[in-house]
């Protein structure tokens, strides 16, 4: 479902990814674990297409996201290719990022209605549907600032998939919420791993969720993939001493 293929990705003289390969198989779960700074967020905002790589394609779904071809050449990809292969892709963020003048209702069918062009009964249909699914139902008139950061966060998922992708990307998505609203988030989250079949590439601090859902833990370190494998591997028995250190101060 997505494929990096060495790709590189620099800040000025920094390199943030160096030549990294990975694959994400479809209905796979995976989470990106390792220090800060290691470049996993730098992998989300690649697949959203807020960064271009300065080398190496991506591709979601056996077409390319970072390039397109003319002929039989692989030229950079034009906004309206990116766009176009993307709207597979929802990502839920840190910072819930609603729209604030919108209800909680509107905030999900909006892009659903101007992005695919859904008809606005079949996409509030939609939306009560993932209401209930985050557990929100009763909230769906209420404006985003009524709502709890925990609610909101849920709001946010409940909008992500509303577009129906193939791919869901989450960017530490509890690290703003209170230590009490944390749960309820963890667990919409869970619900969703374990009852669809949505590939989810995750990057997130909370060890016990990663454990949980994870089909594979990728640990990062200074932009490679150190090691990998399934949770209880990587969170038992890790071959490199930098995961040890890793695990050990943040388990
Ligand atoms: P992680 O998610 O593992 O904490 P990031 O992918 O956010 O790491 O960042 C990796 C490195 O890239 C960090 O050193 C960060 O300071 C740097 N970085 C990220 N975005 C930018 C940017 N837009 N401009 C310059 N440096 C950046």
């Amino acid at each position: 479902m997505i494929r990096f293929d060495k790709v590189t990705k620099r800040f000025g003289s920094h390199t943030v990814l160096d030549a990294l390969d990975m694959k994400v198989y479809s209905g796979k779960h995976v989470t990106l674990i390792g220090p800060s700074g290691s470049g996993k967020t730098t992998i989300l905002r690649l697949m959203m297409t807020l960064l271009k790589p300065d080398e190496g394609t991506i591709m979601l779904n056996g077409e390319y996201l970072t390039h397109e071809k003319k002929g039989d050449k692989l030229v950079p990809a034009s906004d309206k290719h990116s766009r176009q292969i993307r709207k597979n892709i929802g990502m839920v963020f840190q910072q819930f990022n609603l729209f604030p003048n919108m209800k909680v209702l509107r905030n999900i069918t909006e892009a659903p209605v101007h992005v695919l062009g859904l008809d606005k009964d079949a996409a509030e249909e939609r939306a009560r549907e993932l209401l209930d699914l985050v557990g929100l139902s009763a909230h769906l008139d209420k404006y985003p600032t009524q709502l709890s950061g925990g609610q909101q966060q849920r709001v946010a998922i409940a909008r992500a998939l509303a577009m129906r992708p193939q791919v869901l990307l989450l960017d530490e998505v509890t690290s703003a919420l209170d230590p009490e609203l944390v749960a309820g988030v963890l667990d919409v989250l869970r619900d969703i791993a374990h009852t669809t079949d949505i590939t989810m590439l995750c990057v997130t601090h909370e060890m016990n969720f990663a454990r949980d859902i994870s089909d594979c833990v990728m640990m990062f370190d200074a932009g490679r993939v150190i090691e990998f494998g399934p949770p209880e591997q990587i969170f038992t028995d890790p071959e490199h001493e930098r995961t040890r250190e890793f695990l050990s101060a943040v388990l």
